[in-house]
């Protein structure tokens, strides 16, 4: 029954206008072999009988089963959205995920990507309206069109794809998806999970209480693993990790690692290392060592490198010397997204990024954390693809079973939901409290999350989304961001918190090499703007703009110049949103109030994440009272009174990052709510704004009178 699929699509020629079958490449007949072999093919059948037959299906299946690649293809081959003129998407966790997959697909089905099969992640759009029929996006995506089209017209079939990863748009898509389900009868919806657990989505799913969403299993098809565990605990996970792939590639079969590390930086350089060793090893015995290859794979790595995880291992150097070995040395997204074939041997230290939220403190701050139970096996069945694997997990056995953690926590237990509230309450959704959440989260983060918004002047007292509050939904962005940039106009910035706005939406642009840390610093201190982060990255996108056409200035610079061009992309788009919402770019430029407004603008967003000097070297969060240092990449030198930051991290101990110095009047004056002393625990803080009130001949804000723009409406 496979065979429908072969002429399914007629291939396109680039540029011709001519739609007619032709046929079809080599490579698209050797793909295809291979897709025949998955999995999901040989229930094909099964599944196009359950998917017409029922509007909400639960499907799980082992990771490299095809859920990701085929089912969509299924989907739209048995739904034919393209008749009806709709589309069908499948939701990814990750953005960059999410346009690798389409790549895949548009490749499978021998289409142009953009076409037929595109993408569509949070500033990047690669669809044909009217053309494409399979849109694979990234979850928050989709979240943020239901806000706009609540009934999500444009699908005929929903795809939740890696739904155990419990993403915060994931879980918040699932409630939506529920209740639209009983609107719109001829939306189907599918759920689909890598994990067995799937039991909980079934009944959330189900008609009424007792019934539960029907369930396609896909048995997976793994070769046993055998299980090796520390005998005693590893002081230094990321040095063990090093020894254990260099024991690996010395000692056992050929056969191909997966190495997982917590973070880009992390695994940037455990990659640098095992190719300095290995190219060691080899040179002393190039008899009994073969060639070695490090492939790293994160998020935010480019799609070309991505796609480098597919290729096969080196080859031998002589006909007759010691096989090669490719190491991928990657995040948790090799867990259940990936799937890398080959994989023989797993590296796990038992440690991932996590986002952590304090309710009670208001921060997030990413943390390397323990990882579940779940995730060790899921780690562990990324050996066992193609033949017996082994896994080699750095810690004892007595710790994976008592001190692991059976699941994962859904992100919405873990996060900030400020935004996500502000969605729901755009969407009218008004009682958070009872609404059907898969796993609520606690009444306290919401309740925080509601204060948030209320000190943002987007929600009034009584919980009412404002006019300010509409407006500020609409930006993909934070609250306090969008805050800033809707506020901008006034201070005669909103060009320059645009380009801020920009900057701090995409990944590190700073390039930091182990082995030219110097080289680096020296190049940054060329770019600083004294006093304020902000304002660096300022000027480091003004000058990015004016040597866009020297290939060499980011790298002479020490900045990534693919994070620079996103940041453009990035402010392209932000600037065409707030041209749509009348929203002014306008610039002081040139005069010399414009960086103090800047630094205002600031304010207005983030007055909350504000740290005051307490002692000689130490800051103090207002509020909450928390002790933090300036993290070494700041560049305040001089340690100034009061300081804004954009970022609490924790690491060896708890840091602000990206800084700005700040005046303390500003806070009274621009946030004179949120620093009504009256109300204000007692403090070092405390008195330092009383005492700046005093001065000013102000009892020190006592009126909600808020931002200058903030209580503007706007058309
Ligand atoms: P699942 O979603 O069930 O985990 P996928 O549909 O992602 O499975 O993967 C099915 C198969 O397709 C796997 O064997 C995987 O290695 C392969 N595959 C996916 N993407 C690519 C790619 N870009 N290049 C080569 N093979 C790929
Ligand atoms: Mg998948």
């Amino acid at each position: 029954s496979s065979q429908p699929l072969l002429g399914f699509i007629p291939r396109k020629v680039k540029g011709e206008q001519v739609r007619k079958a032709l046929p079809h490449t080599a490579q698209y007949r050797k793909i295809l072999e291979a897709r025949k072999k998955l999995p999901v093919f040989a229930q094909m059948d099964e599944f196009l009988a359950m998917f017409s037959h029922n509007q909400i299906i639960v499907m799980v299946g082992e990771t490299g089963s095809g859920k990701t690649t085929q089912i969509p293809q299924f989907v739209a081959f048995s739904d034919l959205p393209h008749t009806k003129g709709k589309l069908v998407a499948c939701t990814q966790p990750w953005r960059d995920i999410a346009i690798s997959m389409a790549k895949r697909v548009a490749e499978e089905m021998d289409v142009d990507l953009g076409c037929e099969v595109g993408y569509s992640v949070r500033f990047e759009d690669m669809t044909e309206p009217g053309k494409t029929f399979l849109q694979y996006m990234a979850d928050d995506t989709l979240l943020r069109e239901a806000m706009n089209d609540p009934n999500l017209t444009r699908y005929s079939t929903i795809i939740l794809d890696e739904a155990h990863e419990r993403t915060l748009a994931t879980d918040i898509l699932m409630a939506l998806l529920k209740d639209l389900a009983k609107r719109r009868a001829d939306l189907k919806i599918i759920i689909m999970s890598a994990t067995l657990d799937a039991l909980k989505f079934q009944k959330y799913f189900g008609l009424s209480k007792k019934s539960t969403a029907p369930l396609l299993k896909v048995p997976g098809r793994t070769y046993p693993i055998e299980v090796f565990y520390t005998q005693e605990p590893e002081p230094d996970y990321f040095e063990a990790v090093i020894k254990t792939v260099l024991m690996i590639h010395r000692a056992e079969d050929p056969g191909d690692i997966l190495v997982f590390l917590t973070g880009e930086e992390e695994i940037e350089d455990a990659c640098k290392k095992i190719k300095l060793e290995a190219d060691d090893m080899v040179n002393q015995n190039p008899d009994s060592v073969g060639p070695l290859v490090c492939i790293p794979l994160y998020p935010s790595l480019p799609p070309q490198q991505q796609q480098r995880i597919f290729d096969p291992a080196p080859s031998t150097v002589s006909p007759s010397g010691p096989p090669g070995r490719k190491v991928v040395v990657s995040t948790n997204i090799a867990e259940t997204s990936l799937t890398i074939d080959g994989i023989v041997y797993v590296v796990d230290p038992g440690f991932s990024k996590q986002q952590v939220y304090n309710p009670r403190i208001g921060v997030m701050f990413i943390l390397v954390t323990p990882i579940s139970k779940a995730s060790a096996q899921q780690r562990a069945g990324r050996a066992g693809r193609t033949r017996p694997g082994k896994c080699f997990r750095l810690y004892t056995e007595k710790d994976f079973i008592r001190e692991l953690e059976e699941q994962t926590y859904p992100e919405i237990l873990r996060c900030n939901l400020s935004i996500t509230v502000l969605e729901l309450l755009k969407l009218g959704i008004k009682d958070l409290i009872r609404f059907d959440f898969v796993d609520a989260p606690s009444a306290e983060t919401l309740m925080r999350a509601l204060a948030l918004l209320n000190d943002l002047a987007a929600i009034d007292d009584e919980g009412n989304i404002t006019a300010l509050g509409r407006t500020m939904a609409e930006f993909p962005l934070d609250p306090q961001l969008s805050k800033m940039l809707i506020a901008s106009p006034e201070l005669k910035c909103s060009n320059e918190i645009l380009t801020i706005t920009a900057m701090l939406s995409v990944s590190n642009i700073w390039v930091r090499p182990a082995n030219a840390q110097r080289e680096a610093d020296e190049a940054k201190a060329l770019l600083l703007v004294p006093g304020s982060d902000h304002l660096t990255l300022i000027n480091v996108f003004n000058q990015y703009l004016q040597h866009k056409y020297d290939k060499n200035w980011a790298w002479q610079n020490y900045v990534s110049g693919r994070a620079l061009a996103q940041a453009e992309n990035v402010r392209d788009q932000l600037q065409r949103t707030m041209e749509r919402l009348g929203i002014d770019v306008v610039s002081l430029s040139g005069r010399k109030e414009l960086y103090q407004n800047v630094r205002k603008a600031l304010v207005i967003g983030f007055f909350m994440q504000v740290a005051h000097k307490d002692g000689k070297t130490g800051y103090c969060t207002v509020k909450d009272g928390q002790s933090v240092a300036l993290h070494p990449s700041c560049c305040l030198i001089s340690q100034p009174e009061w300081v804004l930051f954009n970022e609490f991290i924790l690491t060896t101990r708890p840091y602000i990052r990206t800084n700005t110095d700040i005046r303390g009047e500003w806070l009274l004056e621009l946030a004179s709510h949120y620093y009504d002393l009256s109300s204000f625990p007692d403090s070092g803080t405390k008195r330092a704004l009383q005492r700046i009130a005093k001065r000013n001949g102000k009892p020190g804000g006592i009126s909600r009178g808020g931002a200058p723009a903030s209580r503007k409406q706007r058309k």
